[in-house]
Parts: C-alpha cells; sequence; structure tokens
C-alpha cells in the first residue's frame, strides 16, 4: 500500500479503492509541538481499540464519520476525506490552553461547552482563530463551520454521557473534519486519550496524555484503565 501521510501518531494508506484509506495508529507520542517525544509500547493498539469504540458508538447515534471498520490491532479502514485542517476544540472545564490563555482557573465548569477552532498548522503552532479569518483564508465557510459547530456539540453530549458511565469526566477534547466523496463534512482522525482530557470523578487524576505532557505518571496504565472501564476487548 502507498502511504499518503505520515502525521504525529498515525499514517494513512491508500487502498485499492480510491475512496478507502488504511489508517495506522503509532506508538510515537509527542507534546508541545514535537518538542517532547517519546515511543510508548501499545500506545497505537489502545488508541485504535479505543477510537474504534467511540467511532462505533457515535455511529450508532447518528454521528457520520470516517471508520468503516477496525481492520487489526493497529489499522483501521476509513472514508478518504479531504481533511479541513482545523483542530476543533469542545471544552466543558477550563484547563490547558483556555486557562493559561483566559486566566480562567483549572478546573472551573463553563457555563456552557464552548467550541473553538485552532488552525491546524505545526509552523505556526497551531493558533487559535476567529471564525472571520477561517472565512477570510478559505479554510472553511461561515456554513461549514456551523455545520461543525453543531456536530462537535453532539458529539461532546454523547462522550460525555459515554464517559460519565465509567466515572469519568471529560474535560475537553480536539477532533477534526473532513470532507468525503459525497461532498459531506465527516468527523475524521480519533478519538482517543491522545486527544481528550479526562479526569476521575473521585479524585481529579488525569487518565490522558497530560499525564506524558506533565510527567505525572505512566499513560500505557492510563489508556488500559480508560479501555478497561469503557469495556473495550484488547
Ligand atoms: P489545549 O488547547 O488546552 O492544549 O487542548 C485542548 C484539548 O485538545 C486537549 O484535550 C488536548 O489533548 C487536545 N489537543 C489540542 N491540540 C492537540 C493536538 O495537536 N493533538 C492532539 N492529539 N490533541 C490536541
Amino acid at each position: 500500500m502507498m502511504k499518503i501521510y505520515e502525521g504525529k501518531a498515525k499514517i494513512l494508506y491508500q487502498t485499492e479503492n480510491p475512496k478507502e484509506l488504511v489508517q495506522y495508529f503509532k506508538d510515537d507520542t509527542t507534546a508541545f509541538n514535537n518538542q517532547k517525544f517519546a515511543l510508548k509500547e501499545g500506545k497505537g493498539v489502545l488508541n485504535n481499540a479505543i477510537s474504534t469504540h467511540f467511532m462505533q458508538v457515535l455511529s450508532e447515534s447518528g454521528i457520520k464519520t470516517h471508520f468503516i471498520k477496525k481492520i487489526d490491532e493497529r489499522n483501521q479502514l476509513v472514508q478518504k476525506v479531504q481533511i479541513i485542517p482545523l483542530e476543533v476544540i469542545v471544552r466543558n472545564i477550563a484547563a490547558g490552553s483556555f486557562s493559561k490563555k483566559f486566566g480562567v482557573e483549572r478546573g472551573t465548569i463553563l457555563s456552557k461547552p464552548l467550541v473553538e477552532f485552532s488552525y491546524k498548522r505545526d509552523d505556526l503552532g497551531d493558533p487559535l482563530i476567529p471564525e472571520s479569518h477561517v472565512d477570510a483564508l478559505g479554510i472553511a465557510t461561515f456554513e461549514n463551520l456551523k455545520e461543525i459547530t453543531e456536530h462537535s456539540r453532539k458529539i461532546n453530549i454523547i462522550l460525555q454521557k459515554e464517559f460519565k458511565k465509567t466515572g469519568l469526566i471529560l474535560v475537553d477534547f480536539k477532533i477534526e473534519f473532513g470532507i468525503n466523496s459525497k461532498n459531506e463534512i465527516i468527523l475524521a482522525d480519533e478519538i482517543s486519550p491522545d486527544s481528550c482530557r479526562l479526569w476521575n470523578e473521585n479524585d481529579g487524576t488525569s487518565l490522558d496524555k497530560d499525564l506524558f505532557r506533565e510527567e505525572k505518571g505512566d499513560i500505557i496504565e492510563a489508556y488500559k484503565e480508560v479501555a478497561k472501564r469503557l469495556g473495550i476487548t484488547l
């Protein structure tokens, strides 16, 4: 298969079907725009399993996603899409860059979920981008953004509910959307503890990539715990 894209945590390969790709999950773990790097053995297997679970849950709830099927431990078959170069971030509780930028104490519950956009450009450090700039730069139209925001709010409600059942609080998460061959805007990329902030309901401890970013613990053990709580068999 021909490699068509390699990102920080995944590789995309073209299949014989021009509309389908294989998405391979790597063990590479990065933070702070690649300044921090480590190989975490088995992370790809965990993220493939966890993302498969959520893509299936979301599909069952009527959300259109790129996910077709899990092929094996590290690979998924997905629809080929043109990725919209935006990191769509949904926040329920203040943390991370939001707390830092806007001076809101970590842990403050937001009065309503916030949907924000970052321009997916590593060379610029993925800057927060206003809707006017998304439109002016031709990244997406206001109408596209309205649709993306609506999808993101629905996804947030579904994911929050799923995590709550397992004693986890969904603080925030990052998702990406793409345009498929039918010109539909669908959920792409992955949903995993690499891209979500998850706090233990009982003691507030993290079970996500913050453990790696802040050197607070073992992400593999944490991701295994997330998978176990979600009832995912590895
Ligand atoms: P923050 O903007 O606070 O750093 O991140 C908000 C949320 O989006 C966190 O759950 C974080 O893990 C996720 N996120 C932000 N940027 C990225 C990124 O480049 N890659 C991944 N996987 N997640 C990100």
